[in-house]
């Protein structure tokens, strides 16, 4: 089955970002869980969440796969920051409840100069003061393309994470594929060889989510610039290629391409034209 998607606006309730996936022709979506430079969330309306419920049962939508702030730093230097990266994360934690047995994506962090090392503990730590027993939510650490002192560059740094990671039960990896192509793993030229590494060193169970983007970089190059598909160096080939992988299968593919809701649409029609599924 395929689940597409895209980031969707979610200033207007759940509901709302439910009838505007359905009007791009989506059966998934991506939402930011509050501002993405963080701030307040938005009151929970469980009238609001009840409609849009039905509406995912009656139109079989996939996992939703919500993003947290990117300014949450869950191995920040600062002690106020990682506190607030926490106190997010545990909020964001409760309200997915609502809508349980969704995926929850975080940026695992920027060590800012504090070594990859000292970065990883972190934020393991903090996913082991917030994950709790009977969350019926998956949170997801997403591959980074490594710029800056950005940690989860590497499946190794994931994969060091999770080592330290209790609730391993609850956790997950979103591959995102202009991050991964940025920090040099050749998906054009090797999607076989670069999931055949994902699968020795986190294990393919382990990826739940897709973000689908090109990229406006060469390989290799650490930047992590979004560009619309088939319209950077990565190419609609490859992508044609994940969408049909049969390692990738029934994972979520969310799209996060500079568009608006039109190109989104043109988008999803696009992939979904590709699928031979
Ligand atoms: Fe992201
Ligand atoms: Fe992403
Ligand atoms: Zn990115």
């Amino acid at each position: 089955m395929l689940y597409l998607g895209s980031h969707i606006s979610a200033s207007k309730g759940y509901e709302a970002m439910g009838r505007q996936a359905l009007k791009l022709g989506a059966n998934t979506f991506a939402f930011f869980t509050r501002n993405p430079r963080g701030g307040r969330a938005k009151e929970i309306d469980e009238a609001d969440i009840e409609k849009f419920l039905a509406l995912a049962e009656e139109h079989a939508f996939g996992k939703l796969v919500a993003h947290a702030p990117y300014t949450l730093n869950a191995c920040a230097a600062k002690e106020d920051v990682r506190a607030f990266a926490k106190e997010t994360m545990k909020d964001d934690l409760m309200r997915m409840e609502y809508t349980p047995g969704n995926y929850y994506n975080f940026h695992p962090g920027s060590h800012v100069g504090q070594g990859s090392e000292a970065g990883i503990a972190l934020t393991a730590a903090l996913l082991n003061e917030v994950l709790t027993e009977h969350q019926t939510t998956t949170v997801l650490l997403e591959t980074m393309a490594g710029k800056g002192t950005e940690i989860g560059r590497s499946f190794e740094e994931l994969r060091a994470i999770l080592d330290q990671v209790n609730r391993k039960e609850k956790m997950g990896v979103c591959l995102d594929t202009c991050h991964v192509w940025d920090a040099g793993y050749d998906i054009v030229n090797d999607l076989d060889g670069v999931l055949d590494s994902f699968d020795r060193i986190i294990g393919l169970e382990r990826l739940k989510a897709i973000h689908m983007n090109d990229s406006m970089n060469p390989f290799a190059a650490h930047k992590d610039r979004h560009e619309k598909i088939g319209e950077g160096h990565i190419g609609i080939e490859t992508m044609k290629r994940v969408i049909n992988h049969p390692a990738l299968k029934d994972r979520p593919i969310i799209l996060e391409t500079p568009n608006d809701a039109d190109g989104y649409a043109k988008e999803i029609a696009l992939l979904k034209s590709l699928y031979e599924g």
